[in-house]
């Protein structure tokens, strides 16, 4: 007997699969997922991550919870507005899962405090929404060798994939996403170009479900697949994401 009573009832609906099992529940229940922003992506993924019982979250970002935020960030509420994200969302998960562990760092994550924040994590992933926030974490999970799910969404569009320092062949944000890239980093804001929270949950739910397949070792992650999401047409477009020999970021990797 690997897991206990009230954890083989909790997660009884996961553990009957055969790909999961109660070795693949206990990996998951032994891991540490870090998530960087607690918005439109961070609130799906933190929804299922904390259901399927991740043992330790990392919870980072400095927002507070504001009424905008409410058609699509369901682990915030009208009785949380004007608290912190990380407030918020804490309340959310241990209301949900008391199990879990939480860190919790009221703070934006950036390069400086970046390798002490994901010291000991198995998974980082990046829901924040600012270029230099995204650059700072794909450049701290390539110096620690951490797998990073990402994942962006804005009105009706989505797109998912991940990054695999230790795999030779994976690429890098900054890969698929060079800083000249003009068309990246002028991209416009949810509040500019607005966002439907069926996009975010779809995008976050591939994020998780991501993070879900890496920790466990079942299935073919994403890595080298950008998966695009359209909520217009109900479409998913799945595109080949490759290493860029003189990314900037990984290029000096072997
Ligand atoms: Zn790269």
């Amino acid at each position: 007997m690997i897991l206990n009573d009230d954890e083989l009832e909790r997660y009884a609906r996961q553990v009957v699969m055969p790909e999961i099992g109660e070795e693949g529940q206990k990996r998951l229940c032994d891991s540490h997922v870090a998530i960087i922003g607690l918005g439109g992506l961070g609130a799906p993924v933190i929804m299922a991550l904390a259901g399927a019982g991740i043992g330790r979250l990392s919870l980072i970002d400095d927002d507070d919870v504001s009424l905008s935020n409410l058609n699509r960030q369901f682990v915030h509420n009208t009785q949380t507005l004007g608290l912190s994200k990380i407030q918020s969302a804490a309340a959310f998960i241990h209301s949900l899962n008391p199990e879990i562990t939480l860190h919790t760092h009221h703070q934006r994550f950036d390069a400086e405090t970046g390798p002490t924040l994901l010291g000991d994590v198995d998974i980082v992933i990046d829901c924040s929404d600012l270029p230099a926030t995204r650059y700072a974490v794909n450049a701290c999970c390539i110096a620690l060798q951490i797998p990073l799910v990402f994942g962006g969404a804005v009105r009706t569009d989505g797109q998912v994939t991940s990054f695999l320092p230790a795999d030779e062949k994976s690429p890098c944000f900054r890969c698929l996403f060079p800083e000249a890239d003009v068309e990246f980093a002028q991209a416009p804001s949810c509040a500019q170009a607005g966002i439907l929270g069926t996009t975010t949950m779809v995008i976050g739910a591939l994020q998780a479900a991501e993070a879900i397949r890496i920790l466990i070792g079942f299935g073919e992650s994403l890595c080298g697949t950008l998966l695009l999401y359209d909520g217009l047409n109900a479409s998913f477009t799945p595109i080949k994401a490759q290493r860029a020999p003189d990314c900037s970021a990984c290029g000096h990797r072997p």
